[in-house]
């Protein structure tokens, strides 16, 4: 189960919703990363589990799962899905062997975006005091 937090900076009122580190469910594994150039936080997905097995056979399968994965002919994928594309993917009935894909943290916005890692207590990308954590997760994920 993968917690996702609510970041606050107390001097310029910045705000995200991140894992704020890394964290890991069961369908996927992310890392907080501060970018740059967007001076924002995100949840960079890092570790994605996806059925063996092609099943991209099917359309509608098709159409939701290539623009995350990008696979071609077992290319790696090129860069990582967001982690609300992640989140939302459909699950596969009837898979039984998955594997992890992993990727290396990159901006959702462009993977050419410089980030780097994030860990609380971690400084806010817009100013660069310590940002505060709210105590309760803002949402769980698998
Ligand atoms: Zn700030
Ligand atoms: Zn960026």
């Amino acid at each position: 189960m993968g917690r996702t937090y609510l970041f606050e900076c107390a001097k310029c009122g910045y705000r995200a919703t991140v894992s704020g580190g890394a964290d890991r469910g069961f369908q996927l594994a992310v890392q907080t990363v501060l970018c740059f150039e967007c001076k924002r936080l995100y949840d960079a997905v890092t570790e994605l589990r996806v059925p063996r097995r092609s099943p991209l056979r099917q359309p509608a399968l098709r159409k939701r799962l290539v623009p995350l994965v990008e696979s071609k002919r077992g290319q790696r994928p090129q860069s990582p899905p967001s982690f609300a594309a992640a989140l939302n993917r459909l699950t596969v009935p009837g898979a039984r062997h998955y594997q992890w894909l992993s990727f290396a943290p990159a901006c959702p916005v462009s993977t050419r975006h410089r980030l780097r890692v994030w860990n609380h207590p971690d400084r806010c990308p817009k100013c660069g005091v310590l940002m505060d954590q709210n105590a309760l997760p803002f949402r769980l994920w698998d």
